[in-house]
């Protein structure tokens, strides 16, 4: 969809800090994030629900991936998801850690390197 923008973050016409990326799925942080970390998770192609994305077992297996990640890098195994899907209308899954760590959730940058560089990127 044009007007929609995680379309444009797909298509890098919006900037964000991505964090995950494979041939059908894209995981970035969220810029108002609840806790430091949160980040969404988004087929490329556009879908309104999560319900709609045909392979939804690989959906959740990258939601699963950023989960565990989060649990080694904020040192916490208390890792929250949300499935909504109100506000931006592109199927998305929201995985946050607790918000008990410690680290500033408003850096998204250095919070956006230390999951980067768990996946070794
Ligand atoms: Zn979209």
């Amino acid at each position: 969809m044009t007007d929609c923008v995680f379309c444009k973050i797909v298509k890098r016409e919006i900037p964000a800090e991505i964090v995950y990326e494979d041939k059908d799925f894209l995981a970035f942080l969220d810029i108002h994030p609840q806790s430091p970390g949160h980040t969404l998770i988004i087929p490329k192609k556009h879908y309104r629900w999560v319900w709609d994305v045909p392979n939804a077992g690989d959906f959740f297996g990258v939601a699963k991936k950023i989960a565990v990640a989060q649990q080694k890098v904020f040192n916490t195994d208390w890792i929250l998801s949300k499935i909504i899907g109100d506000e931006v209308q592109h199927a998305h899954i929201w995985i946050f850690p607790n918000a008990q760590v410690g680290d500033d959730k408003n850096n998204l940058k250095a919070n956006a390197e230390k999951i980067r560089a768990y996946f070794g990127n």
